[in-house]
């Protein structure tokens, strides 16, 4: 047995008033498995500790002092929910409350050069940021920020249809000493060379996410570009390799439908031809989005099952093909879901309202940029969280289970969002043991280098 991540002390410090001395012991609700080469791994989602089995080992896991010791195998009566409610009890510190906000979405625009039909802004005013605007979004940068340094997302529609919007703010960043990077989400066509120049030297952006749907016939069909003869599919595919090529890290988003889930397979096959070795390259696939519409009331059960099988298809292949994130397990607990609930972002919509949800543009406003005060009725509304459901007392996922009321991608659990999250937390392993791996490697070698 090899310890491959260590458990959180402060965890098993709660956990030390509780025994574990039975008769029958079995493993924990919250312990995660997922086979490797060298055996088995356990990865505890209570105490963040994750071990290595051999095979044998894991035949006899139950009789193991060890993982008893550790929580992984816990006596067969033991309710692990009251004990993860009481670490959380412990860990769920209270949020800062908009005292520094050093997270921005800002929505230079809300118009966008493509008209994708699934686009969850459809029928919605098509406005830009104007240039009084956006040197007032600067200011409130400064004002907020208390010093620290902020992260940016250009959001939109598309953020690079209004590039002075973007420009403006930086550049009245850089002249007030505000220290910040940036991101943006965006479909990719307008990355030209002279503008991912100018993303790296003004804006400070280090990863773009851009969508793609399939291959180039799928792809032109569904992006349906404002633009007439061009091929939007080979200009944004080579608009991202000018991004990688400037050391911007690229997240390819798969939007998967039933219709395209067979055409992304072979987008994945091409983009392993074209970005082969790109360690700044990433994919990952998501189930489309059609509005704020929670995920698991537009679809039946059968046809969850159906994407269920392509889904994990897709995710391997990207996987297998090396750009599949490269992130590894969590190692405390999760105080907040997302930036809605986290008391340290905002978004900024182009007319200089304020909300917390991108998915939000029209709505839901905490305040605006004119105004130093929010709506703590609409903050307190995005921190309300759903209600467990009885399948969360045996759910690996509990202790890291938040889920707000009004997010319509996470408020509902369902069978095939959980499995999903559980590859999640699996695949997230097979990254901390392989870093484990080359750590130990670099540490030999370095050994090697002493002698
Ligand atoms: S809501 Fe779903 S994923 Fe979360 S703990 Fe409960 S059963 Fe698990
Ligand atoms: S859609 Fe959900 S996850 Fe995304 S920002 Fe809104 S609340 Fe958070």
């Amino acid at each position: 047995m090899k310890v491959i991540a260590e458990a959180n002390q402060g965890v098993l410090k709660i956990l030390a008033r509780f025994n574990k001395k039975a008769e029958k012991s079995r493993l924990m609700h919250f312990v995660v498995e997922t086979p490797v080469e060298d055996g088995v791994l356990l990865y505890n989602l209570l105490t963040f500790e994750m071990i290595l089995l051999t095979e044998e080992e894991n035949r006899l896991r139950n009789d193991l002092e060890y993982l008893k010791n550790q929580w992984f195998v816990v006596p067969e009566n033991t309710n692990e929910k009251e004990l993860a409610d009481l670490v959380k009890m412990f860990t769920d510190t209270k949020q800062d409350n908009l005292e520094a906000i050093t997270g921005y979405t800002i929505f230079s625009t809300t118009d966008c050069n493509a008209r994708c039909f699934y686009c969850f802004e459809l029928g919605r005013s098509r406005i830009p940021m104007t240039d009084e605007t956006a040197h007032k979004v600067a200011q409130y940068i400064c004002d907020h920020a208390k010093g620290k340094s902020v992260n940016i997302s250009w959001f939109g529609g598309e953020p690079l249809i209004n590039q002075t919007a973007i420009d403006i703010i930086c550049n009245d960043l850089i002249k007030n000493g505000v220290e910040f990077k940036s991101s943006a989400v965006s479909n990719g066509y307008l990355f030209d060379e002279s503008t991912v120049e100018k993303a790296v030297n003004l804006w400070n952006i280090k990863r773009v996410q851009i969508s793609l749907d399939g291959t180039e016939e799928v792809y032109n069909k569904i992006k349906a570009y404002v633009y007439k003869d061009t091929n939007p599919y080979y200009i944004v595919l080579d608009n991202i390799g000018r991004l990688l090529e400037a050391g911007v890290a690229v997240n390819i988003r798969l939007n998967m439908d039933l219709y395209n889930a067979e055409d992304l397979m072979k987008l994945v096959n091409e983009l392993a031809e074209r970005f082969a070795g790109q360690e700044k390259l990433s994919i990952y696939a998501n189930h489309i989005f059609e509005g704020n519409i929670p995920m698991a009331e537009f679809r039946t059960s059968e046809e969850w099952e159906q994407r269920d099988v392509l889904m994990c298809k897709l995710e391997e292949l990207i996987e297998q093909k090396g750009f599949a994130f490269k992130s590894g397990i969590a190692k405390k607990m999760k105080t907040n879901h997302c930036m809605a609930d986290s008391g340290r972002a905002v978004t900024i919509l182009p007319d200089g309202n304020i909300g917390v949800c991108e998915h939000f543009s029209e709505d839901e406003f905490i305040g605006h940029i004119d105004k130093d005060s929010f709506d703590e009725s609409v903050i307190q509304r995005w921190k309300v969280r759903s209600a467990e459901i009885p399948e969360c007392a045996e759910c690996a996922l509990y202790p890291q289970c938040i889920r707000l009321e009004k997010c319509a991608n996470d408020r509902l659990c369902f069978t095939q969002r959980k499995n999903g999250k559980l590859r999640k937390v699996q695949r997230q392993m097979r990254n901390e043991y392989q870093r484990w791996i080359e750590k130990t490697e670099v540490d030999e070698t370095e050994d090697l280098d002493f002698d």
